[in-house]
């Protein structure tokens, strides 16, 4: 697959080279040049690995041959994922029983297979800022993997109690840093390590955010799982909704769209933080100030992957507003939980967003499908109380809870960071 840098047009790679490095020159995301179109009939009747071995197969076996691709795909993908009615008209696809409880795990897992197995001998240090979830299937996905260092960054306070536990009480190969800032300068303290040669150089800094094209593409295989699962005269009419941050779980559902997925529709829901949906409207790309909100993995006020969805829209000759796009405030999240959980479906607020969303554009006869992409219980202090329930811990989060945070603590300055790499990884 040859992937070209949307920033450096002159930098074009294959795919090993374009995980390797995470992120191109003048911080631009790799993109492929072009996408196979695919047998979807044929695909939907195979099970959920085997079909997912054929869609990666179809972007990647050329490269590095279909045995290599079959062997990723069934060492990423070992846990289930399903599609459950949630209310009328309304699916919720479960993408939260992986081992970290969150989308993530599909990401992070195969990112985690594609660089072991194009890193070498070559010590590699993974970089990446976490508005949440992102830092717990990373370091899930890497935990105890030889020559792979992990260092995470997150917000400090920025994130609940339990997202924190499941990242930061590790140790060994696994660092945390919880910044005293937003995600968004979590973010741009990433950007900037990656953007210093000797840095990147020195350390074999890769990124795991949805910034690597590896968590992207492995991302589209589960919009196929919602197609497949619905009732056959349905499929030709599913919008799915996307509770959207960084907006990479997006891309890869435009991406699978582009390949031939029959998805009517896309719903970009955000929470306060609306930069998208104002830019829909208005054409103005203005970030403002970050919400801490209910859905904190949504907490993005500069979503990095927003290039590649305007790339592909243009290419596809897609409209930008053929994405319905709207914000759904505190209040809102709120009373779509409780609506949601009066009709026998509990959810957290990511999905709950979502599903607020897909509410307000639903047509007659279209069938809706929002992405649960956290469990309830990594929400548990929320969900319990907007609920007024009880939630038991699944066994990752109970077998957490009570360890210490092993976190360092840093200002959101790049040279004190930059010195913190130094001293963590020279040893
Ligand atoms: C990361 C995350 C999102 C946002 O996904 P993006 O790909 O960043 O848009 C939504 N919900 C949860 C629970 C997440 O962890």
């Amino acid at each position: 697959m040859q992937l070209t840098n949307l920033n450096v047009a002159a930098e074009q790679v294959d795919f090993r080279q374009a995980v390797l490095r995470g992120l191109g020159e003048q911080y631009g995301l790799f993109f492929p040049d072009t996408l196979p179109q695919l047998d979807i009939e044929a695909l939907l009747q195979l099970p959920f690995v085997e079909r997912s071995q054929q869609v990666l197969g179809a972007l990647l076996a050329d490269e590095l041959g279909q045995d290599k691709v079959d062997a990723l795909v069934a060492n990423a993908f070992n846990f289930p994922l399903q599609l459950c009615a949630a209310k009328e008209q309304q699916y919720c696809l479960e993408l939260f029983h992986g081992p970290t409880l969150a989308f993530k795990d599909f990401g992070a897992r195969f990112l985690a297979q594609c660089l072991s197995a194009f890193a070498g001998d070559k010590p590699l240090t993974i970089l990446t800022a976490t508005s949440g979830d992102t830092g717990a299937a990373v370091a899930d996905a890497f935990y105890g993997l030889a020559n792979i260092n992990v260092v995470v960054l997150y917000p400090d306070g920025g994130i609940s109690e339990l997202q924190e536990k499941m990242f930061c009480t590790l140790g060994d190969n696994i660092r945390t840093v919880a910044v005293d800032g937003s995600f968004d300068d979590c973010q741009q303290l990433v950007k900037q390590a990656f953007s210093d040669p000797d840095l990147k150089q020195k350390y074999g800094l890769t990124s795991a955010n949805s910034i690597n094209i590896a968590r992207l593409l492995a991302q589209i295989c589960y919009y196929f799982e919602a197609i497949a699962q619905l009732p056959a005269d349905k499929r030709n009419q599913a919008v799915i909704s996307v509770p959207s941050g960084n907006f990479g779980n997006l891309t890869a559902g435009l991406i699978g769209k582009a390949m031939g997925l029959p998805i009517k529709r896309f719903v970009a829901a955000t929470n306060l933080n609306d930069t998208v949906p104002r830019y829909l409207e208005t054409g103005n790309w203005q970030p403002q100030a970050v919400h801490n909100t209910l859905s904190n993995a949504m907490d993005v006020t500069s979503p990095n992957n927003w290039p590649r969805v305007e790339v592909l829209c243009q290419r596809q000759g897609w409209p930008l507003s053929s994405i319905a796009s709207v914000c759904i405030d505190e209040q809102q999240t709120a009373a779509q939980m409780k609506l949601l959980d009066a009709g026998g479906y509990r959810s957290e607020p990511h999905a709950a967003v979502a599903s607020a969303a897909l509410e307000q554009f639903l047509q007659p006869g279209e069938v809706g499908v929002f992405l649960g992409t956290a469990h309830p219980a990594k929400f548990k202090e929320s969900v319990e109380d907007i609920l007024k329930v009880k939630l038991t811990l699944p066994a990752p989060l109970a077998a957490v809870a009570d360890k210490p945070l092993l976190s360092s603590k840093l200002s959101a300055d790049f040279d004190q960071f930059a010195d913190y790499l130094q001293q963590q990884l020279n040893g």
